[in-house]
């Protein structure tokens, strides 16, 4: 069951995005955008209603993180091999680290292993909240935990510059201000293990994939629809994990190049000179009368899966959601347009590109957090102005598509 919902809070501004992770085994990118609030002056909205992705800034120290040593008891939540007390916090802190180094050991991006501050412990058992500090609670009971969620990210992104959360305030629009992430609560079924532990408690999930995954959402990914990747929105059945355990000599081994890819996308390195092919087109209905049920405005298919496979390896090198561009003052259109950027270029690389409907593991709902944030109105914010406003179209999953041979 995949379970993903997006709300905006009414107060504020903010968009508030639930990501979840759920329980299936396990089908690019995508990511949280937030549609920047026109009705202030420009100086703090940027003056355009184009989204912008949510993101973190990614100098030295500036990515903080607290965990909560609160995990459990009867049973315990997460599972260590050392049973001492400090062994065990010593063995989930590092099992943290480890995740977070996944991400920051992506070559080509401006988060690196200098981004994270110190990895902060509290002993507070419900620590994540709206208090502009990062935070990791382990044992939470919530109301998004549905059945087969195993752990959600809570964020919220800035619209504006001068926004405030707790003590965090918002330098750029689409800041993230504040992400929190939340394990369910213990119960027999249900318990995570440290790598150390995971051979020797085989019906415990993976703790370092379920939080590699969050920890995506946490810098501003939504969900994505090819299987191998980190982001794609099942986790590893019990007793396994996703992908190869990272390393010192590859950090971001469990990362598919699809989640490489968008983290480059959202986090491009100015001195990255091998990510720098962009491939860009439409996808557009063969026959344009099928899309006169389509709200007004819409020109191409909205929300097909859109992916470069190198054309040598066949391997996946990045997806993304298709279906629409922004320019100038905004708001969005719903052209058809895809963008994949940051793919390697060079060197003889080509690329084939394939389309299809998210109607396969992956579905829309999935990926709700990326696509219905690229709107805003006055249905939804008072005093919207209607020059500014669309309406987003229901993601196209009828599609077959047919590709046009290379000119
Ligand atoms: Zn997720």
């Amino acid at each position: 069951m995949i379970q993903e919902t997006a709300r905006r809070l009414g107060l504020g501004g903010l968009a508030l995005a639930v990501a979840t992770f759920s329980v299936q085994q396990a089908q690019g990118y995508s990511f949280n955008q937030v549609v920047p609030d026109v009705r202030q002056p420009a100086s703090l909205s940027g003056g355009s209603a184009c989204p912008v992705r949510a993101h973190r800034p990614t100098g030295s120290g500036s990515v903080a993180v607290q965990w909560s040593t609160a995990f459990g008891t009867n049973p315990v939540a997460i599972l260590t091999q050392d049973q001492t007390t400090s062994g065990r916090l010593n063995e989930i802190e590092q099992a943290i680290q480890q995740s977070l180094g996944v991400w920051t050991g992506v070559s080509g991006t401006t988060l690196t292993p200098a981004s994270p501050a110190p990895l902060a412990r509290t002993a507070v058992a419900n620590a994540c909240g709206s208090d502009g500090l990062n935070s990791i609670c382990f044992d939470q009971n919530d109301a998004a935990f549905t059945p087969g969620v195993l752990a959600f990210t809570r964020v919220i992104t800035a619209d504006r510059i001068g926004e405030q959360i707790g003590s965090a305030i918002s330098a750029e629009v689409g800041q993230i201000l504040d992400a929190d992430i939340y394990f369910s609560s213990s119960d027999p079924r249900t318990a995570f293990a440290t790598p150390l532990a995971l051979f020797t408690n085989p019906n415990a999930y993976d703790l370092e994939s379920v939080l590699t995954h969050e920890l995506g959402h946490f810098l501003g990914f939504s969900h994505s629809a090819v299987w191998s990747a980190i982001m794609f929105p099942f986790a590893p059945a019990p007793g396994t994990y996703a992908g190869p355990r990272p390393t010192a000599q590859q950090p971001d081994a469990p990362l598919a190049e699809d989640d490489r890819t968008g983290l480059r996308a959202l986090y491009p390195d100015p001195n990255d000179m091998v990510h720098t092919g962009t491939i860009t087109g439409r996808i557009l209905a063969a026959n344009p009368l099928s899309l006169l049920i389509s709200p007004p405005g819409v020109t191409g298919i909205f929300g097909a899966q859109v992916v470069a496979v190198d054309a040598s390896s066949g391997a996946a090198m990045g997806g993304a959601i298709g279906g629409w561009s922004c320019s100038g003052a905004g708001p969005a259109q719903f052209d058809g347009t895809y963008v994949l950027e940051r793919l390697a270029a060079g060197g003889g690389t080509s690329y084939k590109i394939y389309a299809e409907p998210l109607n396969g593991a992956v579905n829309p709902a999935a990926v709700s957090n990326a696509t219905s944030s690229l709107c805003r109105n006055a249905m939804t914010d008072a005093g919207w102005p209607a020059a500014a406003s669309c309406i987003v179209p229901p993601v196209d999953t009828s599609l077959t598509t047919h590709m046009r041979p290379s000119p």
